[in-house]
């Protein structure tokens, strides 16, 4: 006897995902609710995937000016970077580092493997985004639950007013303030956690050179004044031979100066520069990242309303960094894969056509 599918059933409906944003994180997610048979729909502000996996060119340079390199210590996390690297979307880099302390400074020896990709920052979230279905220029501003509708959530975005689309989960990736702005209404237990993430901005300046600077590392960690961090881009695989540097300033001092001229943050930072035995730039580029990172990141993974199927995955739930982003979107779209699987009507429901 052959026993037909109750046709009001939502199967395919019940796997539909929204995403917001289209960084590592939320690249890793749609990744794999995806090949688990999800349909699933990124949104993201800006005009390229990858978030604060960033590059910014100016002329004929580029500059990593976010992300500067990720490490990768999780099991699962190695393996995806293997295939980075197989597939030519990132490389080990093997700087000389300096570490400026209050007196004086010295090279690390931390063996760390550091990687990059290649060419920049955003061809690993490239490599990831392939095949999947994703809406650039798109700001989301709230979700809305569709009266006696089902999927139940639809997305506003700032462009272009309600979207289309409508989902039965929907995922935020975007820094903790905003996300609490966009679940206050619906998800108590998502905003509980948001709303006491603080989050820091950072200060970043590129620097052009037309000679080399005379400096005997390729970066230094800065554990004094305004700077933590500075690099020369160019010594990282195929930048190129033009001599750039990116300085990053500490998330106190840049919290600071968040509403400061670009220009005087400049100044300052390249004086500090100088300090360090650098030298006058060419010509000389700033950006803040306003939401840099969460201070300090919460050690969750990810976040999950099951009675709303509503979900966060970011780095600022998972070790800030691109390894504990991945992870964090991954976990998260194993989560919902499990407990949608659970909750499926039509789970215990034999059928030769399902
Ligand atoms: C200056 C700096 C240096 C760093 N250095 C390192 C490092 O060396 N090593 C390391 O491992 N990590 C580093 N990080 C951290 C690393 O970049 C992040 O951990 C990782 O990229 C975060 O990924 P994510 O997907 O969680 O968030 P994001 O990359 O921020 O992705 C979120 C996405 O959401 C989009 N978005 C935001 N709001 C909206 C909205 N309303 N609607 C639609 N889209 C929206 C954004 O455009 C973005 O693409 C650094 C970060 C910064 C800023």
């Amino acid at each position: 006897m052959v026993r037909v599918m109750d046709s009001t059933a939502p199967k395919l409906k019940t796997k539909s995902v929204g995403i917001i944003g289209a960084g590592i994180s939320g690249l890793s997610c749609a990744k794999t609710l995806t090949q688990a048979g999800f349909i699933v729909e990124l949104f993201d502000k800006g005009r390229n995937v990858s978030g604060r996996m960033a590059t910014r060119r100016n002329d004929d340079s580029e500059f990593d000016h976010g992300a500067q390199y990720f490490t990768a210590t999780d099991p699962e996390f190695k393996k995806e970077v293997a295939k980075w690297v197989n597939t030519g979307v990132a490389q080990l880099w093997t700087p000389d580092i300096s570490v400026f302390g209050d007196k004086q400074s010295t090279k690390t020896t931390d063996h760390v493997e550091r990687f990059v990709g290649i060419p920049n920052m955003t061809t690993p979230a490239k490599f990831i985004s392939m095949g999947l279905s994703i809406n650039l220029n798109t700001t989301i501003e709230s979700i809305c639950i569709r009266p006696q509708s089902y999927p139940r959530w639809s997305l506003k975005s700032k462009e272009n007013g309600t979207l289309k689309s409508s989902f039965n989960t929907v995922i935020s990736t975007i820094p903790a303030p905003q996300a609490t702005k966009i679940f206050k209404d619906f998800s108590p237990v998502l905003t509980g956690i948001t709303q006491d993430v603080k989050m820091s901005g950072t200060w970043a300046v590129m620097l052009n050179f037309n000679e080399k600077v005379d400096l005997k590392f390729d970066a230094a960690f800065v554990n004094k004044g305004p700077l933590r961090w500075i690099a020369k881009n160019n010594s990282k695989p195929e930048r190129g031979s033009n001599e750039t540097w990116v300085l990053h300033a500490t998330s106190e001092w840049s919290e600071l100066h968040l509403d400061s001229p670009a220009e005087d943050v400049a100044d300052l930072l390249i004086k500090e520069f100088l300090g360090l035995g650098g030298s006058l730039p060419d010509q000389h580029q700033t950006h803040l990242w306003r939401y840099a990172e969460a201070t300090p990141p919460l050690d969750m993974t990810f976040a999950w309303d099951k009675e709303n199927n509503l979900g966060i995955c970011a780095d600022w739930l998972h070790k800030g960094s691109v390894e504990g982003a991945w992870l964090s979107g991954r976990k998260l779209a194993e989560n919902i894969i499990q407990s949608l699987s659970e909750r499926d009507p039509l789970k215990n429901f034999y059928s030769p056509y399902r």
